[in-house]
């Protein structure tokens, strides 16, 4: 146990992308550690049912930037262990408290396969509970994340939830896209999902010129694809996520 609890995937020059392979389907998501010249950025950080910090390679005195996409538990439970911590103004109370309602946590303690191993001894589903991280900065649309070789702009893309973001890097055309776009099930029926202005996101991506995206779940999608699932979705026929 321990070591082995998080998958590592190098799918770039200097980019890891990490998973939970034991979590339940619904709550295994994607995050990520970009390495910069200057600083790292880790986006999302998956339940926070092992220590991730340890399984990341950081090197030592190198800042590392923490970002979260959103509030959600799949996303945010190992948050708590960076330093630096950005995320959207919109969630920020949020990210504070950790609450149930907001972050869903008590669905995945509900679920029945929960996890398919425990990722320590003794563990239960009903004692997790995801661990409060204050935002040490809040980020909204157009602003840019400098990793000294790399910079990666802020886009504000709600619908999922109200402080989605997607972080751009323009320059490689690579987007990550947390929970807004990926392959596979979209989720807009939770009670902090709008759908009008999740339609609104939809045509901003339409509109977007990448090569790449990293969703917050499913694999890596080209940029024909991910417009291909926001037409989809805006013609109201893309797929539905289910538990
Ligand atoms: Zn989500
Ligand atoms: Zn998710």
């Amino acid at each position: 146990m321990g070591d082995d609890w998080y998958e590592r995937q190098q799918v770039g020059k200097d980019l890891t992308c990490l998973s939970e392979p034991h979590v339940h389907r619904y709550f295994a998501a994607n995050f990520f550690h970009l390495r910069g010249r200057d600083a790292d950025l880790v986006i999302d950080f998956g339940m926070g049912l092992r220590p991730l910090r340890p399984c990341l390679d950081l090197e030592v005195n190198k800042p590392v930037i923490a970002v979260a996409t959103h509030i959600h538990a799949d996303h945010v439970g190992g948050f708590h262990e960076f330093e630096t911590r950005l995320g959207h103004a919109a969630e920020e109370a949020a990210f504070a408290r950790m609450a149930d309602q907001d972050t869903l946590a008590d669905v995945f303690r509900g679920l029945s396969g929960a996890v398919s191993q425990a990722p320590c001894l003794s563990w239960s589903p009903e004692h997790h509970h995801i661990r409060p991280a204050p935002l040490t900065q809040t980020v909204d649309e157009g602003d840019v994340i400098d990793l000294g070789d790399k910079r990666l702009r802020v886009l504000h893309l709600p619908g999922h939830s109200h402080g989605s973001i997607g972080l751009l890097d323009e320059e490689a055309g690579l987007l990550f896209s947390g929970d807004v776009i990926y392959v596979g099930g979209l989720v807009d029926d939770l009670p902090c999902s709008d759908r009008a202005l999740y339609r609104h996101t939809m045509q901003r991506l339409i509109d977007m010129e990448v090569n790449c995206v990293y969703g917050g779940h499913g694999p890596a999608m080209s940029a024909t694809q991910m417009k291909e699932i926001a037409r989809q979705y805006l013609q109201g026929t893309s797929a539905k996520a289910t538990i």
